[in-house]
């Protein structure tokens, strides 16, 4: 965009009027409840016309001036609402700005809204939203049909139906088990999750802290550099394919597209290898993941007690105590309380859950990075399953399904690597997008998004 920005064929205010199109047909006639807020749009014009007019003079900031970009909701935002898709902080205003907006802001990006998620990033579906479901836009790109309500997935589902209903040129969310690959691949957009440290955390309302794009705000370690110089051509690659992955829940569309994607690799120059043996921890990592994740978030969550943060009960007849469980009971969603009920638990003096998780998560990563030295780099689908549908009265959401079918990204999650979802069509006849990941080494993000680039113009652009 900014190159054509710079040639002049279109403007900031071109792309953001456009935007602001897309975003009445999404929210108003659609109800795709795809933001929780949006900015006034007086103050958004501004700045776009502030970007034109560095374009005009050749003075633009970066190659994302002018874009217009959403970001999750539980990335703060300086004196904007920051939810987290929580009744907890439904009328809470940031009074501190995320590390990763201030990059955005200072280089030129016009934020052009929050989008909606499961409460806190707890979920696959974005249905943990306290403030409704989003719906997957990718249905109503076409007019053909009536459109089917499905899930955009979660918990960045709002950022990635923005994305592929182009409400948003590009959105920012949080990965701590999968949610912004796994939205990405339902939404038929591209997802990658940086290694851990990659980008800086500080900022964001997470309720996990351990895979999250994370770095301490005070003591940034800085990333080791690429070990690897990106390779530039597929017959100079060289692929894993782990079939411990391969696994009797996946959804036939999905494993079809996973073998196809392999064997097209193959045909064009790429050595692809199937691998059965190495990774044996992957049927535990499912488990490692949720126990880490719920310790993490009863010990994160535990500052929401209505006083410091957030919503509140008062009341002058009950002890403080009582008032801190009134708030909390009020304020979190189903969702949330299990996982704070949960984390308790692993974490108390006779649980051992917590460590056997830890040591999971270590072998889990030697098993990883063994395979890493190799090959380049991992593929395998994003999801087990295709998104739920919503017009289907009978299914409703289950969440141990919701969690089986983060089988796929907590291994990525778990290890810090770099994981990107690119997508790939599904059967003619199946309605559903499927996402392939890429995973590589920690700190070779370079690369992984290097090989994405050839992966998804062999995948996507040559059919
Ligand atoms: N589905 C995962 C969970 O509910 C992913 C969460 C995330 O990445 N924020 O924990």
């Amino acid at each position: 965009m900014s190159t054509a920005f710079a040639s002049k064929s279109t403007t900031p205010t071109a792309a953001l009027n456009y935007c602001f199109e897309r975003i009445t047909l999404s929210e108003t006639t659609h109800s795709l409840n795809t933001f929780t807020y949006l900015p006034p749009t007086n103050e958004l014009r501004d700045q776009a016309a502030a970007s034109s007019e560095r374009y005009a003079t050749n003075t633009q900031l970066s190659p994302i001036d002018g874009i217009p970009i959403s970001v999750k909701a539980n990335i703060s935002w300086l004196n904007r609402p920051t939810s987290a898709s929580s009744k907890m902080l439904e009328h809470y205003s940031s009074p501190i700005q995320a590390d990763v907006i201030d990059r955005l802001t200072k280089s030129g990006a016009i934020l052009i809204g929050q989008t909606n998620m499961d409460e806190f990033g707890m979920g696959s579906f974005t249905t943990n939203s306290a403030f409704g479901p989003s719906i997957n836009s990718v249905p109503f790109l076409s007019s053909s049909t009536p459109p089917k309500h499905i899930s955009p997935g979660g918990s960045s589902g709002g950022s990635a139906s923005s994305v592929a209903f182009r409400s948003s040129f590009a959105s920012i969310g949080t990965d701590t088990g999968g949610s912004v690959r796994l939205p990405a691949a339902y939404c038929g957009c591209t997802g990658f999750k940086p290694s851990y440290g990659g980008i800086p955390r500080h900022g964001t309302q997470s309720s996990s802290t351990m895979c999250s794009e994370a770095r301490a705000p005070t003591t940034p370690p800085p990333l080791p550099p690429s070990p690897s110089p990106p390779k530039t051509s597929l017959s100079s690659l060289s692929i894993g394919v782990p079939g411990s992955y391969s696994v009797s829940e996946s959804h036939p569309s999905i494993t079809k597209s996973w073998v196809s994607a392999a064997s097209t690799l193959s045909d064009s120059g790429a050595t692809v290898t199937i691998f059965d043996d190495s990774l044996t921890s992957i049927q535990d990592s499912l488990a490692a993941y949720y126990v880490i994740a719920c310790a993490e978030a009863s010990s994160n969550l535990a500052k929401y007690d209505g006083v410091k943060f957030g919503s509140r009960i008062r009341d002058t007849d009950v002890n403080y105590s009582e008032e801190y469980a009134n708030t909390r009971s009020k304020f979190f969603g189903s969702e949330v309380k299990r996982r704070i009920e949960c984390g308790d638990t692993v974490l108390s003096k006779e649980g051992t859950h917590y460590s056997a998780a830890l040591q999971i998560r270590n072998q889990l990563r030697d098993e990883y990075a063994a395979a890493l030295l190799k090959y380049d780099v991992l593929l395998l689908p994003t999801s087990v399953s295709p998104p739920i549908d919503f017009d289907d009265a009978n299914k409703n959401v289950d969440q141990n399904e919701m969690m089986a079918n983060d089988l796929m990204t907590v291994g990525a999650s778990l290890c810090g690597f770099p994981a990107i979802s690119i997508p790939v069509s599904a059967d003619p006849g199946e309605d559903f997008w499927v996402g392939m990941q890429i995973i590589g080494k920690h700190g070779d993000d370079d690369r992984v998004l290097d090989v994405a680039n050839l992966v998804y113009e062999k995948l996507v652009v040559d059919r």
